[in-house]
């Protein structure tokens, strides 16, 4: 053989293995270029509920804070309403719950995201009421689509999910264009949720297994 017959039969080798990688990557990357939106609940003088020393504020931004890393190693371009403790009410306002509310809308608004998570903990007065519940606004339809795909994966791993509840009240939600739902990601108010929520590796577990129901979600739309 020439030696620039061995030359090229070396190229050749080494484009497939740089094409087979690339490739390989691409696999990986499920979400990539995919905008996404992440809004932990309250902050700041805002708790939200409370258990004992638990707030829900901070259980909120620790699960959006694993989500996001989750997100982005799939690819995806995570976006955050908040990454501290803090609302985003503006300064002098007349109604402090409505200024943060509408501004976190008016941020996933004004962004070019394809959807929106926001997280959330659940609390009642009843202790035996547990487990993680999805919410949709029904003025987007893709928002039930969203809600379903997401709740049906999280489902083949955890029994307690609750069925996806429309829910056309949430201040915030009504003035949401993109697409996204409420993840309520269980109960503060009953003990096994409660020590489940507050655990690093069941928080990472919840994250993976939102991320695997947006990737289902993204998958089902070719977006
Ligand atoms: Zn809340």
């Amino acid at each position: 053989m020439k030696k620039y017959q061995i030359f090229i039969l070396i190229m050749f080798f080494l484009s497939i293995c740089i094409f087979e990688k690339v490739n390989a990557t691409i696999k990986d990357l499920p979400l990539l270029d995919k905008i996404i939106y992440l809004d932990a609940g309250h902050g700041g003088k805002d708790c939200g509920a409370i258990s004992g020393s638990t707030m829900e504020k901070d259980l909120n931004l620790s699960i959006v804070k694993k989500l996001a890393q989750q997100l982005g190693e799939k690819g995806a371009i995570v976006l955050l309403t908040r990454n501290t403790d803090k609302d985003l009410a503006n300064k002098n306002t007349q109604n402090r719950k409505r200024s943060d509310l509408t501004n976190r809308a008016m941020l996933i608004n004004k962004s070019k995201a394809n959807l929106y998570i926001s997280i959330h903990m659940n609390s009642t007065s009843n202790k035996n009421w547990r487990g993680l519940q999805i919410f949709y606004n029904s003025k987007n339809k893709e928002n039930e689509k969203l809600a379903k795909i997401v709740n049906e994966t999280i489902k083949k791993k955890m029994s307690t999910v609750r069925e996806i509840k429309k829910d056309n009240n949430y201040y915030m939600y009504k003035q949401i264009r993109t697409p996204g739902i409420l993840i309520e990601a269980g109960f503060l108010s009953n003990p096994s949720d409660l020590y489940l929520l507050k655990q690093d590796k069941y928080q990472e577990y919840l994250a993976n297994l939102i991320t695997n129901g947006i990737i289902e979600y993204i998958k089902k739309k070719k977006l």
